[in-house]
This record gives C-alpha cells, sequence and structure tokens, in this order.
C-alpha cells in the first residue's frame, strides 16, 4: 500500500517522497482514513509507530484540499506585532522535546505550501515565540502550560480550531497536565466537540485516558496498532 490509497493531496504526496517515505506505517494506514473520513479517533500507538505522521498527514490533506479559510476578523492565518493568532489545528504533547519533533515533521510536509507552523513549549524565552506567533500561525503544535500563558496573554484564540490533536495523553496526564489541558479545551473559545475534529493518541488506555476520550471526543474510532 502507498500514500495514494485512499489519496492524499497532491503537495502532502510530493512533500511525503522527498522525505523518502516509501510506505505508510499501520498507524498511518488507519489514521488516514479515519481522520479524512471526518471521525474522531482514539488512538492506541506508540512512540516510533509513525504516530506522528499518523495525524499530520490527514490534517495537512485536507488543509490543502480545502485550502486557507477567511478564519478571523482578522485575516487568514493572522500576523503582525501583538496581534491574535488563529490557528486551525492544535497539537498538545508532554514536552519540549515531543512538540519540537512534531513541529519539524510539520514544516517538513507543510513545505511549499500556505500552511505556517508554530511551536510553544515552557522553560524557553516567550519573547522569540511571540515574535514567531507574529509571523502567522495556521498549525500550532504547544505543551499545555505556555499555551495557557500565551492565551491567558491574549495572544491566541482557539476560535478557529477545526482539529484537535492530544498526543502522548497519558504522559500528559502522568506529568500533572490534565487541570491545563481541561482549561484549554473547555474554553469557551474553543469549538464544542461537535464541531471540530479530535484525535487521542496514547500508548496505554487506563481509567483516566478512557475518561478523557470520554468528555473529548465524540462517537470516536477506536484504533489499537
Ligand atoms: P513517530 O512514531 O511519529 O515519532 O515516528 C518515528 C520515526 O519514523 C520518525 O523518525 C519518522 O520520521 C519515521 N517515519 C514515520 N512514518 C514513516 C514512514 N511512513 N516511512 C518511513 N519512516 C517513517
Amino acid at each position: 500500500t502507498a500514500f495514494t490509497s485512499p489519496p492524499v493531496e497532491e503537495l502532502l504526496l510530493s512533500n511525503i517522497e522527498l522525505s523518502g517515505y516509501t510506505k505508510p506505517t499501520p498507524v498511518q494506514k488507519y489514521s488516514i482514513p479515519i481522520v479524512c473520513g471526518g471521525r474522531d479517533l482514539m488512538a492506541c500507538a506508540q512512540t516510533g509507530s509513525g504516530k506522528t505522521g499518523g495525524f499530520l498527514f490527514p490534517i495537512l490533506s485536507e488543509a490543502y484540499t480545502h485550502g486557507p479559510t477567511a478564519v478571523s476578523p482578522e485575516g487568514n492565518g493572522s500576523f503582525g506585532r501583538n496581534r491574535k493568532a488563529y490557528p486551525t489545528s492544535l497539537i498538545l504533547a508532554p514536552t519540549r522535546e515531543l512538540v519540537s519533533q512534531i513541529y519539524e515533521e510539520s514544516r517538513k510536509f507543510a513545505y511549499r505550501s500556505w500552511v505556517k507552523p508554530c511551536v510553544v513549549y515552557g522553560g524557553a524565552d516567550i519573547g522569540t515565540q511571540l515574535r514567531q506567533l507574529d509571523r502567522g500561525c495556521d498549525l500550532l503544535v504547544a505543551t499545555p502550560g505556555r499555551l495557557v500563558d500565551l492565551i491567558d496573554r491574549g495572544r491566541i484564540s482557539l476560535s478557529s480550531i477545526k482539529f484537535l490533536v492530544l498526543d502522548e495523553a497519558d504522559r500528559m496526564l502522568d506529568m500533572g497536565f490534565e487541570p491545563q489541558i481541561r482549561r484549554i479545551v473547555e474554553r469557551e473559545d474553543m469549538p464544542d466537540v461537535q464541531n471540530r475534529q479530535t484525535l487521542m493518541f496514547s500508548a496505554t488506555f487506563p481509567r483516566d485516558i478512557q475518561m478523557l476520550a470520554r468528555d473529548f471526543l465524540k462517537d470516536y474510532i477506536f484504533l489499537s496498532v
């Protein structure tokens, strides 16, 4: 099976080829049609399984198919000093290392497209991250604590979110991020569960993760690879 079955968008396909990937990993093979079909997803997958591509490929494929949408009164992928960013995809992950890896992958696959990826995480200079947001942000990769900080500063609106991804959800809970995650997902500017597509990835599926899935996902498909 190649990435052409199911079909991913042409530009994405050529970026995937540039990266030297010849065929989807199992998690990609199953997640791409589920996500492109509009369904919410709870996937049990380990690091190293290719799960990053499992959510980035369908999100970018959808973005390229539908093109930039007028998302805010301030314009597409809002930019300019001290303006609010209106990302259309939000990916939450537990650590600086993980968000940086996801960001690097998204840069590879967003190459030559209008999609602007951004990354923010705690323990680093916030000024640099604010300047990055000023240059536009369509796809935001964030650790939960820093994202709450940026939202509280009025620099990020969640009102345009179409895709919400919780990656390594079990590790985020182990690290004590549940209050921050709930603050983000339950914010009033975050589109409700019926008006966004939500994807959760976790290595394990204990009770607290089942509860998050119940609260954040709608009629989801459970995938275990
Ligand atoms: P992940 O589990 O998403 O962290 O991916 C693990 C590693 O596999 C990363 O270095 C990816 O760049 C690589 N990878 C992901 N998908 C593929 C693929 N379809 N073909 C080859 N390598 C891949």
